[in-house]
């Protein structure tokens, strides 16, 4: 069981597969106010890097699920790298219908609410690994503006323009699901460019590594199409944010 192996190429040199910086992420952390002791359960949860630094920064135990065994592998170097290891499990497998044994502060999926069919499904599922008043965290892509055709919701990589909503349609359907948005962390076009601009180099090291692989052509490709393709349609476009709600 593993995810498409492009994908462990590209951001194999990536602790976080999202357009987040770590400093993003330590305000995430920050902004939802983890207590010591606090269990978080994190569905496609990488290479481990906002359940093991959350651990060092703010004393959390959490369980991390992933479809990449390299991503897995990673985090758990990183667990053991910052010295966490013995309060953070990651689990290598499908995160689609998993549910904790024991009840979570905080249930997260950052960036792959395919899982649960999309946001809706995702929320529903984390909830059933929740306590009481706990809180979930969802990142999901947003349109900073709406693309004026298909074409270029495409060229954004998006199926179509209703894959996502505006920011404040994304938020106001939060509601329409039964929830009150209490936080969220949105990334910028600097911390887009850190997710995107970092696969440029690793690609690029990869072929050179690598120049008979089966992947080659397609990795060149993407190589020496994908700076102007970023700068002309996703950094533009689409937005992206980490929401944390509360069930109403
Ligand atoms: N939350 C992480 C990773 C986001 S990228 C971070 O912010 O860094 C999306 C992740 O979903 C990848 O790590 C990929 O391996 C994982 N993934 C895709 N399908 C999955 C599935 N069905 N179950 C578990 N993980 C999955």
């Amino acid at each position: 069981m593993d995810i498409p192996r492009i994908f462990n190429i590209t951001e194999s040199a990536h602790h976080i597969h999202n357009p987040f910086t770590p400093e993003k992420l330590a305000t995430l952390g920050a902004a939802l106010r983890l207590e010591p002791g606090d269990r978080v359960l994190d569905l496609a949860s990488g290479s481990g890097e906002m359940l093991c630094t959350w651990a060092r920064d703010y004393g959390i135990t959490g369980t991390g699920v992933d479809m990449s065994q390299l991503y897995t592998g990673q985090a758990r170097l990183r667990a053991e790298e910052l010295g966490v290891a013995d309060q953070v499990t990651f689990i290598h497998g499908d995160a689609a219908g998993y549910v904790s044994e024991e009840k979570v502060s905080v249930a997260a999926c950052v960036g792959a609410t395919w899982i649960g069919g999309g946001v809706a499904g995702t929320i529903q599922l984390l909830a059933q690994s929740l306590r009481p008043g706990g809180m979930i965290l969802i990142g999901e892509p947003y349109w900073r503006q709406l693309p004026p055709t298909e074409e270029v919701a495409r060229a954004c990589l998006a199926n179509s323009i209703s894959d996502f909503l505006l920011l404040p349609e994304l938020l106001a359907s939060f509601i329409h699901l039964g929830c009150d948005v209490v936080e969220m962390v949105l990334a910028d076009q600097d911390s887009w460019d850190r997710y995107e601009a970092a696969k440029w180099l690793t690609m690029r090291r990869w072929l050179e590594a690598n120049p008979a692989d089966e992947l080659a052509k397609d990795v060149r490709a993407r190589l020496t199409a994908e700076p102007a393709r970023y700068a002309k349609y996703t950094r533009e476009y689409l937005g992206w944010g980490v929401f944390a709600l509360m069930k109403r």
